[in-house]
């Protein structure tokens, strides 16, 4: 079962939530997180853990044999990413674009494209306790997060209970990292960016068909609006975490919640046990 946890904007607490979910089960379930957030992963401060083992992470990128080519542009053409200029007599690559998908190495019509390894950035991986866990890490100025996020979820153990710490935001590194998902937490806040943050999460995962709800965090000012727009969309709102200086504190200690206030461990296996049921339901 893979439950991913996303937030349409950062700053929501999408870390904290994922971290304590999966350490409010790691005595009673083999666990698995994956920090799929390459670009800032965070989620190991949060656990007691060392990371002993890394793997590079590289796209092939095209490297063009001016020799053979014939300037004909069609690698340029079948390129979705820009990631290719066909001059008169030249072919510019924009290595930081390509995606590696190959498209125009297999398309070139004079075999002119060979393809080089570009590292990209790294997976890194480390145990605690039950709990598995891997993160990808970007190169810094790199923009390829997908193909890093693809890589982080190779390490994903089908038999475990597998949390996945998603990139803030909607665009295409969320898409890669909820694909595939059996459920979609999205953490968000009351506050009209909230809202709207929300609402788009919401279209990502009800076009890629995940079911999802909803952690409401720091509630419990009178914006009630998130709470409405829920009800109005059907979406269940499965945790409310209160605005309050202890987790706050905690948090910015680098402290579990539910490590740092115990108390807090039923609520998130409780929301473990709703999200089990809404999949076995759906
Ligand atoms: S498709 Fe091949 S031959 Fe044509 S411009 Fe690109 S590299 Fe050159
Ligand atoms: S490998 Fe794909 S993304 Fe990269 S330059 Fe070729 S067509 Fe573009």
């Amino acid at each position: 079962m893979i439950v991913s946890v996303a937030s349409g904007k950062g700053g929501t607490g999408k870390t904290l939530v994922a971290t304590s979910l999966a350490l409010s089960l790691d005595s009673a379930e083999e666990v698995e997180l994956l920090d799929c957030d390459v670009e800032e992963p965070n989620a190991h401060l949060f656990l007691d853990l060392k990371l002993t083992k890394s793997w590079n992470v590289c796209v092939p990128v095209p490297e063009i044999n001016e020799l053979k080519c014939t300037h004909c542009g069609k690698c340029a053409d079948v390129c979705a990413f820009n990631a290719l200029a066909v001059l008169e007599k030249k072919v510019l690559v924009f290595p930081e674009l390509c995606h590696g998908c190959g498209a125009c190495s297999y398309l070139c019509p004079e075999a002119a494209i060979v393809e080089r390894d570009r590292e990209i950035g790294v997976v890194e991986g480390g145990a605690s306790g039950n709990m598995l866990f891997f993160q990808g890490k970007l190169t810094i100025g790199e923009m390829m997060a997908p193909p890093l996020i693809k890589a982080t979820k190779k390490h994903i153990d089908k038999d475990r209970m597998v949390f996945i710490d998603v990139p803030p935001g909607t665009s295409c590194p969320v898409v890669e990292a909820i694909s595939g998902s059996d459920f979609c937490l999205l953490v968000t806040e009351p506050t009209p960016f909230g809202l709207n943050d929300l609402a788009l999460a919401v279209g990502v995962a009800r076009e890629l068909q995940i079911p999802c709800g909803v952690v409401l965090n720091r509630s419990g000012t009178e914006n009630s609006a998130v709470e409405d727009y829920c009800r109005q969309e059907d979406i269940p709102v499965l945790l409310k975490i209160p605005l309050d200086m202890e987790i706050a504190r905690a948090y910015s200690r680098g402290i579990p919640l539910v490590r740092g206030i115990p108390s807090w461990r039923e609520p998130f296996r409780q929301l473990f046990r709703d999200i089990r049921q809404r999949i076995s339901d759906n």
